[in-house]
């Protein structure tokens, strides 16, 4: 943190504010030239920026390193690799997770889950608790659709990608699932943060729809704060004046989140546009953005699909869409997974 001084503060003054850092524990130099500024090398502040800015003699205060501490990629200096079971996500794989917007029914996840299996995909999406605008939509089949997705994953030996949407769901959601969702609806629901933060499961945690980048990362350190050191972030499309599509792809997330971030970053082109014309084109943006790996939804009928049907795409269309990223994929130095 730098603390710039007025040009004409007082000895007395610059005195006093020393008294007072020293007195908080921070780690500071004062640099009397031009400008006259103190730098506190503290990590976390001590001292808040209203605090100094209440202080006579202080013309400004201005943070140097990003907010978020642990999320932010000097915190590891490299690209972190999350641990799902035996299978990794890492920078040398770009990993598909597809399947379903919801579990609706015995039959249907296991027919998703046999044909995703054929084309070679290890991780299985599906919500059993929904999180709906409307209260009349549906809201998911709950432990039953947890048990389901579950089942139909085990029979293909595939990972399970589903999400809790408050913290008296994460104990049932965890026991079920290998990768924890956190919704765009609850990105700063930080009691949520705190709950997948304290257990073992990796977590996937989607860009609130009208959070900034830096919210984005201070929500991953929630978790990563809580004790949870697997967090996939995943960018879902944010709301803007745009009405063609559902969402806005924020494709610059992507490379901006590698530069800042040691966390993998996922693309949801499904959420993203809601337009399942879209989905090839912005999937393979995501691969040659150097996005980490993608989110899909996938149903066999999407025309009676309980929720977000338009945005879904169909095996053959997924199989094309597979077939172009595998040609796409050794050009920027990845395999698909
Ligand atoms: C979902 O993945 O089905 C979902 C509800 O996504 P989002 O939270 O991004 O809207
Ligand atoms: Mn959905």
């Amino acid at each position: 943190m730098i603390v710039v001084l007025k040009k004409n503060i007082t000895a007395p003054e610059t005195a006093q504010l020393v008294e007072k850092l020293k007195g908080a524990g921070c780690e500071f130099q004062v640099f009397g030239d031009g400008e006259p500024i103190i730098r506190i090398y503290t990590k976390q502040p001590l001292l808040s920026k209203d605090f100094f800015l209440s202080q006579p003699g202080v013309q400004d205060v201005l943070r140097i390193t990003p907010p978020y501490e642990m999320a932010r990629r000097d915190s590891v200096g490299h690209d972190s690799t999350i641990r799902v079971g035996d299978i990794s996500i890492e920078p040398k794989h770009f990993t598909i997770i597809a399947g379903p917007c919801a579990v609706e029914s015995e039959e249907q996840i296991q027919g998703i889950a046999l044909q995703l299996s054929r084309s070679g995909i290890r991780f299985l999406r599906g919500g059993a608790f929904k999180p709906r605008t409307s209260p009349y939509a549906f809201q998911g089949l709950e432990v039953e659709g947890l048990r389901l997705i579950r089942k139909a994953a085990d029979q293909f030996q595939m990972k399970v990608v589903t999400e809790a949407v408050s913290s008296a769901h994460v104990p049932v959601v965890a026991e079920y699932a290998d990768v924890v969702q956190i919704g765009t609806r609850n990105m700063q629901n930080f009691q949520l943060l705190k709950s997948v933060g304290k257990q073992k499961k990796p977590v996937l945690l989607k860009r609130g729809m009208n959070a900034t980048i830096d919210e984005f990362l201070l929500a991953a350190e929630y978790v990563l704060q809580a004790g949870n050191s697997q967090v996939i972030l995943c960018e879902r499309g944010i709301r803007t004046f745009e009405k063609a599509t559902r969402n806005t792809l924020d494709i610059s997330a992507v490379p901006l989140i590698k530069q800042l971030s040691h966390l993998p970053i996922f693309v949801d082109p499904s959420h993203a546009s809601g337009k399942r014309s879209l989905i090839l084109p912005l999937s393979r943006a995501a691969l040659a953005a150097g996005a980490d790996g993608l989110l899909i939804e996938v149903h066999h009928q999407a025309e009676f699909a309980k929720s977000d049907g338009p945005q879904s795409i169909d095996f053959r269309s997924f199989d094309e869409l597979l077939g172009s990223l595998k040609e796409l994929a050794p050009i920027l130095g990845k395999s698909i997974l």
